[in-house]
């Protein structure tokens, strides 16, 4: 609804067809964001694993990241100008691949520049693809490329694409390095059909750039790489303030009655963006749990978060090798 209000010439694309909509008709579409199902029948497999969104996400929701965010916003001239580059005898980037642990702000970095540049965000988690797109991977790949370009401007996010892995050789038949052989390839075939003035821009989040199949970090594929690391005291500090601001902002009060988000972003060394966001819902999980037994549950205070932060540890320590601390011995 939000796409049709602002574009009002818009079109529903089906399978990489355009159908022209008339306004009349566009108010019956269910979810213009999702055209698979609107006009036949959709297209389950491809509608699981992708996710057609515009964010709200802005690059004020997202703390620290002070020179990623330059990089990422140095893109929109991609999906909004891209023929100034052909006037200053160069191309646009197509593959931008983020780099980093996960839950340090990849997936916001691409949302926010989504929002900022009015651009549609088809999400497709590579995993997801793997074990749901089985059989037609060829032919949804095509289609949300397809999409895209009719879209446009339009980002693709790829999650995890290192488990696409290497190509490490194999025994024939369709084993699981055989299916992620066959999707490089048709990824490569779309991002190599890309024309530069399409305004569509590919990026793709991975752990580790060792990780990823060399082909698709070619020349004129995702050959721009920007690094998005553990966030330092300073980048702490400012999510946590973003993270406390946000839950102040949803309830409409003040909730915390800290001294300073420094001291704790100190105690947090090692720790990601998301690992954050979770230690402050935590410490408004625990009054919400005394507001439902009826005690005066107060503001949080520095003890609560101090207590918090130390069963956090304490718990990841015993569980997880993958958040809090663990994080950093990660790196
Ligand atoms: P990634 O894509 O690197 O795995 P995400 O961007 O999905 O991580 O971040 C997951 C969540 O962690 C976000 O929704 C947000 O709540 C929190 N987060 C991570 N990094 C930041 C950051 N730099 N500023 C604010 N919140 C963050």
């Amino acid at each position: 609804y939000e796409i049709a209000k602002k574009r009002p010439h818009a079109q529903v694309f089906v399978v990489g067809r355009p159908v022209a909509v008339s306004a009349t008709k566009r108010k019956k579409t269910r979810n213009p964001l999702n055209p698979f199902e609107s006009m036949m029948g959709g297209n389950g497999d491809l509608e699981q694993a992708l996710k057609i969104e515009k964010p709200d996400t802005t690059f004020d929701d997202i703390g620290g990241l002070k020179e990623e965010k330059r990089l990422v916003k140095g893109l929109a001239l991609a999906l909004q100008n891209p023929e100034l580059y052909q006037k200053w005898g160069t191309r646009p980037p197509k593959g931008v691949l983020l780099v980093g642990p996960p839950g340090n702000g990849k997936t916001m970095l691409a949302r926010a520049l989504a929002n900022a540049t009015d651009a549609t965000f088809y999400h497709v988690k590579i995993t997801d693809i793997l074990s749901m797109w089985h059989g037609k991977s060829e032919e949804n790949i095509d289609q949300v490329f397809n999409l895209a370009k009719e879209n446009a401007p339009a980002i693709i996010f790829f999650d995890e694409i290192d488990s696409l892995g290497h190509d490490r050789g194999g025994s024939g038949g369709m084993s699981t390095d055989n299916i992620s052989r066959h999707i490089v390839t048709i990824l490569l075939q779309n991002l190599d059909g890309l024309e530069n003035l399409e305004k569509v821009i590919v990026m793709a989040a991975t752990n580790r750039v060792d990780d990823i199949d060399p082909a698709l970090r070619r020349a004129g594929r995702f050959d721009r790489i920007i690094p998005v690391g553990f966030p330092d005291v300073e980048a702490r500090t400012h999510i946590l303030s973003i993270h406390i601001a946000g839950a102040e902002k949803r309830a409409r009060r003040k909730l915390f009655d800290i001294s300073g988000p420094e001291d704790f972003a100190n105690r947090l060394d090692g720790v990601s963006g998301a690992d954050i966001a979770e230690l402050v819902r935590r410490t408004l999980e625990v009054k919400a749990q005394l507001d439902l037994e009826g005690k005066d549950p107060g503001f949080v205070s520095d003890e609560d978060f101090g207590k918090e932060i130390e069963t956090y540890e304490r718990l990841m320590k015993q569980t997880s090798e993958t958040g809090f601390l663990a994080s950093r011995k990660r790196q």
